[in-house]
């Protein structure tokens, strides 16, 4: 049995808005909030969870 096609829900940690995470999305996937634009990493599918992605941070070393 698969589950891949059952649409998935996930909450963004930071404005609370529910928004479907697209198909074929996986753990560790970034998923920009549509709502606040935060960046969301997805940390679990069953149930889904989403947490704010850390900003990255650009190295600049030489
Ligand atoms: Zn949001």
């Amino acid at each position: 049995m698969s589950d891949d096609l059952n649409p998935q829900a996930g909450e963004c940690p930071e404005c609370a808005a529910v928004f479907v995470l697209p198909t074929g999305t996986v753990v560790g996937e970034i998923l920009p909030c549509p709502d606040c634009a935060a960046e969301l990493e997805v940390v679990a599918l069953d149930p889904p969870r989403l947490a704010l992605a850390p900003e990255i941070e650009e190295d600049w070393g030489e």
